[in-house]
């Protein structure tokens, strides 16, 4: 078997698809691997919206507390525990006193402070007022509300970040507060102008339960994509085992096919080889046997001669009639082995092929049968363009010309003088002959009979000869590889037709 090529060529058709199921698999990873990416992006986008939000809101209520507080000057509050007096306050008026009640002013950032102390107490929540130039040293920024500070300057509106360095998990977000027309009052002498940066308030929120959350969602997302990965990653497994079984399904049933043919094609050619063999040992059993018959058939035929010369006249009727059956009967048998061994020869005796000029056999035909076509004045016409060469046996190509010319005047139909038309013409890679009669014709039902040997359409009494000439003429075509055929209607004349392979191309000397 030829199992060299088919395993490569399985083996590679397997590589292909196995770097397809790869590179499909390669491709639904990255595209599973962005959507996570992608959707995590987007929660955290969200929390961080969410926190940013509720950051700036805190802020601004605080802003909007701040100016109320501002554009009242500040506010009074009893003095208590939790209310001192403003160290830091440099302004007239900072405690008065009211009946036994003493009072002190809060002004905003003193607000701020308390605010952000009752929010710690609160649970949590808390702001810091800040700035890079704090009145009250307490509060000067840490180092991220130094950097948030900074970065107002530039134009930052606001900062948020997790702070995760505590206990529990906090947002920080802080935004910059600028200087107000009534917050002139204090912060004047420091050389502030109304829309400064004078600093910022930085809200600090717990972020425990947000981030939690934020987790859940994270989790669920990744868990609805390991899913719909893994299921999906299962499928494309699924399909590339089923795709590789049916290919190998398929390229077995074809191997399967193609040893079966290689099989049959051996089993034919074998055929084919005890044909022929058997073929070449018939026609050289005919040709022996023939050959071999010859001699006892002429004894026969001699003494039955003698027999009739000697005692012709002397016996009775009878005796006379059968001698004379006797001889026409071995003459009649010397005849058919004599055609018999003529049909055998074309194949066991024949010529090597060589280039011949088919109008050269022609000749050689018309040489011999020069008599016949004086006596019956038959015509002929020859190819106009002349005849080509071809590889072949002249004395067999002489012999066939010769065999249907001849029957072409002997067939001829006795009210005219025979006509023969013989033309040649090229058919691809075949050059096609034709030898046209105006003779009796032949039925159809006999086109094929009358080229097996010994069959005869009339009787030896009307036209004369053995049945054996379109056998040869047959064979000789097929051993140049050619095929014969007629076409013809009875009284029209008959028209034998056969092909002969022209010489290839590259073997031609002209
Ligand atoms: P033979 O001529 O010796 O009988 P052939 O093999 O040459 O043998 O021809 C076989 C038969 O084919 C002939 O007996 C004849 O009936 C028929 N035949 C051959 N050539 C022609 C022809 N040109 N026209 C009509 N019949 C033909």
């Amino acid at each position: 078997m030829n199992s060299q090529v088919p395993i490569d060529a399985k083996s590679d058709k397997r590589r292909k698809l196995r770097l397809l199921f790869l590179l499909t698999l390669g491709v639904w990873s990255f595209l599973a691997a962005f959507s996570a990416w992608s959707g995590y992006s987007q929660l955290e986008e969200h929390l961080y919206t969410v926190a940013r939000e509720r950051g700036q809101s805190l802020f601004d209520l605080m802003e909007i507390t701040r100016e109320w507080n501002a554009r009242h000057g500040g506010v009074y509050a009893p003095v208590s525990k939790t209310n001192p007096p403003n160290e830091f306050l440099k302004v007239p008026r900072r405690d008065l006193a009211t009946g036994s009640m003493k009072l002190t002013m809060v002004n905003p950032a003193y607000m701020t402070r308390q605010i952000s102390e009752v929010a710690k107490e609160r649970g949590g929540l808390s702001f810091h007022i800040t700035s890079l130039n704090p009145i009250r040293p307490a509060n000067a920024p840490d180092p991220w509300e130094a950097k948030a500070l900074q970065a107002f300057e530039t134009g930052t509106p606001a900062l948020l970040e997790i702070d995760r360095t505590g206990p529990a998990p906090m947002f920080r977000f802080m935004a910059p507060l600028r200087v107000g027309e009534p917050c002139m009052l204090c912060h004047a002498k420091q050389g502030y102008k109304v829309g400064d940066i004078r600093g910022g308030i930085g809200v600090i929120m717990p972020a425990a339960s947000t981030l939690a959350s934020f987790s859940d969602q994270v989790s669920r997302m990744l868990l609805v994509h390991a899913v719909a990965y893994i299921a999906v990653s299962g499928l494309l497994a699924l399909l590339f085992f089923k795709t590789q079984a049916h290919i190998q399904a398929l390229s077995d049933a074809k191997h399967a096919q193609e040893a079966l043919v290689q099989k049959r094609t051996q089993e034919l050619t074998a055929a084919n080889a005890a044909l022929g063999r058997s073929n070449a040992e018939l026609e050289q059993f005919a040709y022996a046997v023939s050959h071999d018959l010859q001699e006892p058939l002429r004894m026969v035929a001699s003494y039955v001669q003698l027999l009739g010369r000697r005692y012709q006249g002397k016996l009775d009727a009878d005796a006379d009639a059968f001698i004379g059956f006797a001889a026409d009967g071995a003459k009649r048998m010397q005849r058919m082995i004599t055609d018999l061994l003529d049909y055998s020869r074309v194949q066991s005796k024949s010529d090597p092929f060589q280039p011949v000029a088919l109008s050269e056999a022609l000749d050689l035909a018309l040489g011999n049968l020069d008599l016949i076509i004086q006596e019956t004045e038959a015509k002929l016409s020859l190819p106009v363009g002349g005849m080509p060469t071809i590889l072949g046996d002249k004395s067999q190509l002489g012999r066939l010309f010769q065999n249907l010319i001849g029957n072409a005047i002997k067939y001829r139909d006795t009210g005219r003088p025979p006509e023969i038309t013989i033309a040649v013409t090229w058919k691809k890679p075949f050059w096609a002959l034709s030898i046209q009669d105006n003779g009796i014709g032949i039925e159809p039902q006999h086109f094929e009979r009358i080229f097996r040997v010994f069959q005869r359409l009339h009787g030896r009494d009307k036209y004369e000869g053995s049945g054996i000439g379109l056998a040869i003429c047959k064979k000789i075509v097929e051993r140049h590889g050619g095929r014969i055929w007629v076409e013809s209607q009875p009284g029209q004349g008959a028209c034998f037709c056969f092909t002969l392979p022209a010489i290839p191309e590259a073997e031609r000397s002209d």
